[in-house]
């Protein structure tokens, strides 16, 4: 699996408008603050609990 996931939002300020960078590798900038952010994916929980 890509290191890389897609962000679907901005989670600083909630943009949707999210560029992928090519500096740093995997990075994502947001066009309405300029953040630029990355994303890892870090693994499943499959504990099968709801969230409360
Ligand atoms: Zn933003």
């Amino acid at each position: 699996m890509s290191e890389r996931a897609t962000p679907f939002y901005c989670p600083y300020c909630g943009d949707e408008d999210l560029r992928p960078q090519e500096e740093p590798h995997a990075a994502w900038l947001c066009t309405a603050c300029r953040r630029v952010f990355t994303v890892k994916f870090v693994g499943l929980n499959l504990t099968g609990k709801a969230p409360r």
